[in-house]
């Protein structure tokens, strides 16, 4: 059992659901923010996607609801319906043993059939600030006995220009209520929020060095206007990205790379504004099974999506400033897996390339665009990575019989070398066969 879990004061319902999901210690922030949050307290804390920051808060949460009654009362605002389902379905796993009930509420969806599902009952809501506050002016959500409300990613609910909703949500909250902000970064109008309606909180900061995750390698490659095409496509091939997110900066960059990179030969598609909500998650979806291995973005399609073993994250344009940075990088190197941000400078961006550096307390290292050359030495890299992990896992493969009866055969003529070698030669010939696995 995930013992390290119950040691922090989680119910055994909660500890085995944890169990099933295959977590085994909790994560810095949980370690520090779950006793904290169980005993009832207010919190401010600076986390990242990626931290563990939804079980920080989610778990709690569930622990602190009592199933027997039928109203709400916890409520999680995010800024976007992708996070709030995101939210919801991470709650929902943890509370598979606990009886609570999980419910989003989000813009876009009939509010006849969310208002049905309020009046069925839920111990849990997690809803974007317009919808929910649409809800409770139709009086369906009822907010008396709420004991808790958690801003998740409050400052990008902020720049979405959410303030008012969220305001009024709080002062619509019972006085009592338990109050939880998430947040990445910190800005003044997340501290002045705090100050104003947080009591007696703990204050959790990263310092710069934990920040910076070191699971994530950042990369910058100096350009100009003209060649940055040519670049990106050199990169992509060297890195042969299992699934990578490009950040333009407006929506036509971003169908036009789309549309470059589909003629390269990439699954890729764009996301952004301009396509209604189910073309996005359509998008989402092909992207998430893998159809897709790349997407080209705009921060705002981008906000609150959540993907996870994103390999890449690639800055085509660079990002307004160091707080949009941390947002864009921390869809990749998650829960430690190993993850690869990618920045492409324009001669005019070097200043704002430090204020980023600056921000986040993190060095991009310059990089060199690769060669023809070095592309083809990491494409053969990857193949002979691949014929090492088969040759390991394939051992008493019964199909192999055959092949081994070819491989006596051709014996008889050639060299093994010489064979083995002019296999690898045509295997690389092959299209999509550089070994992404
Ligand atoms: P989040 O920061 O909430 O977006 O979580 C990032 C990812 O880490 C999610 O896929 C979680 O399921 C996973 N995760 C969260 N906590 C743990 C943990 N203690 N052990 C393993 N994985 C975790």
């Amino acid at each position: 059992m995930a013992t390290a879990f119950s040691a922090l004061g989680l119910s055994e319902p909660v500890v085995k659901a944890l169990d099933e999901l295959g977590f085994e210690q909790p994560t810095p922030i949980q370690q520090k923010s779950i006793p904290f949050l169980l005993d009832g307290r207010d919190l401010l804390a600076q986390a990242q996607t990626g931290t563990g920051k939804t079980a920080a808060f989610g778990l709690p949460l569930v622990d602190r609801s009592d199933p027997q009654d039928a109203r709400v009362q916890a409520l999680v605002l995010a800024p976007t319906r992708e996070l709030a389902v995101q939210v919801c379905e991470a709650i929902h796993t943890y509370s598979k043993h606990s009886g609570v009930r999980v419910l989003p509420i989000y813009g876009g969806q009939p509010i006849d059939r969310q208002m049905r599902r309020l009046r069925a009952g839920a111990q849990i809501v997690v809803g974007t600030p317009g919808r929910v506050l649409d809800l409770m002016r139709r009086s369906s959500l009822d907010l008396t006995a709420l004991r808790t409300l958690v801003l998740d990613e409050a400052d990008q609910m902020l720049d979405m220009g959410f303030i008012e909703e969220v305001q009024t949500i709080l002062d619509a909250a019972p006085p009592e209520r338990q109050l939880v902000f998430f947040s990445a970064t910190l800005p003044a109008s997340i501290r002045k929020l705090a100050a104003r309606h947080l009591r007696t909180p703990m204050t959790l900061t990263m310092p710069a060095e934990e920040r910076d995750t070191p699971a994530i390698a950042q990369r910058v490659y100096f350009v100009n206007f003209k060649n940055r095409a040519q670049a990106l496509t050199r990169v992509l091939a060297a890195e042969d990205p299992a699934s990578a997110l490009i950040f333009t900066r407006t929506k036509q960059a971003a169908d036009e790379l789309a549309e470059q990179l589909q003629d390269d030969g990439h699954r890729a598609e764009a996301l952004h504004g301009d396509l209604n909500q189910s073309a996005r998650e359509a998008v989402l979806g092909r992207f998430r099974r893998q159809q897709l291995n790349v997407v080209v973005a705009t921060d705002v399609a981008a906000r609150g999506l959540d993907i996870a073993d994103l390999s890449h994250v690639i800055n085509y344009d660079l990002p307004q400033d160091g707080e949009s940075y941390i947002h864009r990088i921390g869809r990749t190197g998650r829960a430690g897996r190993s993850g690869v941000a990618i920045s492409f400078a324009l001669p005019t961006d070097r200043y704002r390339l430090r204020l980023i550096e600056r921000a986040t307390g993190s060095t991009l290292v310059p990089a060199k665009i690769p060669s023809a050359g070095e592309i083809q030495v990491r494409r053969t890299e990857r193949l002979v990575e691949q014929l090492r992990r088969q040759l390991q896992a394939d051992e008493s493969d019964p199909n192999l019989v055959l092949y081994r009866e070819v491989v006596g055969q051709l014996r008889e003529e050639f060299d093994l070398g010489d064979i083995a070698a002019t296999f690898l030669k045509l295997a690389q010939q092959r299209p999509g066969s550089t070994g992404s696995g």
